[in-house]
């Protein structure tokens, strides 16, 4: 069976990746979507979000991203579900082996986001779904009148650990240093809510379990050496993510952590091949940065496959 073709394929349904197929689709650009998982991203884990203009009061994560996807296949925008592969440079056309089937397209927008970090300690691995997490829109509920633990210092920590107070009946929020890198309003969010106690200058060095699950937390003091166990039968990891383009194998440049090394024309390395949304190294990561990084996109290889057509 010969392979389909595309004006672009676009490979990751976040914010990104759905404005991207928004303006392409809408530019008339023969466009495929795909999507590993669900459409939505990160987002789909997101409890409010609260600055997205336009919703004053903030949407939910996943009602937001219902309408995305609603308004970019309004255009035409084609999607499927499916795991690249492989992507490999052919000079005017690019070939993707996506579930074992091949697709050629004279242009490719990486937009895969990224996954969350995760602590690295021994038995993250074994208690993930018996009391360590890393979503807690996905399973706080399971925590009800029960202590948690929450680690990280930054937006997603703080977010999380208010949210989770609606069930634990205690939360530690434990972070590496004596301050949060968070915004002012989630911080003090953060500190006037008497359930939330802080454990500052602390990493987690132990896991206690039994079987039924996690038990509790160690925490050891960095300024100081003390260890403390935390009564806690709930942990979420909120310490940032990891960018996911391991799968490229070399195809485009990256930076030291992982991110593709492409400025904010959205141009990787390789003609032909454009990165937006949070596996292109940027300064902030937003939806709203996602979805400029969408459109820029979008526009740059619209002029890219006008030039291929004159070259
Ligand atoms: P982040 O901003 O990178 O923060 C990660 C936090 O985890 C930092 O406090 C960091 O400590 C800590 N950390 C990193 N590695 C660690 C380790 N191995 N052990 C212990 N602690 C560790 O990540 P994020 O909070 O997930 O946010 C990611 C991006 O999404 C950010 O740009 C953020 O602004 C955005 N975001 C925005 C919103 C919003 O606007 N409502 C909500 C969520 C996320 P240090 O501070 O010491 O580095």
């Amino acid at each position: 069976m010969s392979a389909q073709e595309y004006d672009l394929i676009i490979i990751g349904g976040g914010p990104a990746g759905m404005t991207a197929g928004l303006y392409a689709s809408r530019a008339e650009l023969k466009t495929l979507l795909v999507e590993k998982m669900i459409m939505g991203g990160q987002m789909m884990t997101a409890t409010l979000v609260e600055n997205w203009p336009g919703y004053p009061g903030g949407i939910d994560g996943p009602e937001l991203m219902a309408r995305f996807q609603q308004h970019s296949v309004e255009f035409g925008l084609e999607t499927t579900t499916g795991e690249v592969e492989k992507i490999e440079d052919l000079g005017r056309q690019k070939r993707l082996l996506i579930d074992g089937k091949e697709y050629l397209s004279k242009a490719v927008l990486i937009a895969t986001g990224a996954n969350p970090r995760k602590l690295d300690i021994e038995g993250e691995a074994a208690l993930v779904g018996r009391g360590v997490s890393y979503c807690a829109t996905c399973d706080g509920a399971f925590f009800r009148n029960v202590p948690i633990a929450v680690i990280g210092g930054g937006d997603t920590a703080a977010e999380e650990a208010v949210y989770l107070t609606r069930f634990a009946s205690k939360v530690y929020l434990v972070h590496r240093r004596d301050e949060m890198r968070t915004t002012k309003i989630l911080q003090n969010r953060v500190f006037e809510n008497e359930k939330i106690e802080m454990v500052w200058d602390s990493v987690v060095c132990g896991l206690d379990s039994d079987n039924t699950g996690l038990t509790g937390v160690r925490v050891e003091n960095v300024k100081t050496g003390e260890q403390r166990a935390l009564e806690a039968v709930g942990m979420f990891v909120a310490i940032g993510v990891t960018p996911i383009t391991q799968f490229l194998g070399g195809l485009v440049d990256l930076d030291e952590s992982g991110y593709i090394k492409a400025g904010e024309s959205t141009h990787t390395s390789v003609p032909g091949i454009f990165a937006a949304g949070d596996c292109r190294t940027s300064y902030l990561k937003q939806v709203s940065t996602a979805v400029g990084d969408g459109a820029v996109a979008a526009t740059q290889i619209e002029k890219y496959l006008e030039d291929l057509k004159h070259s």
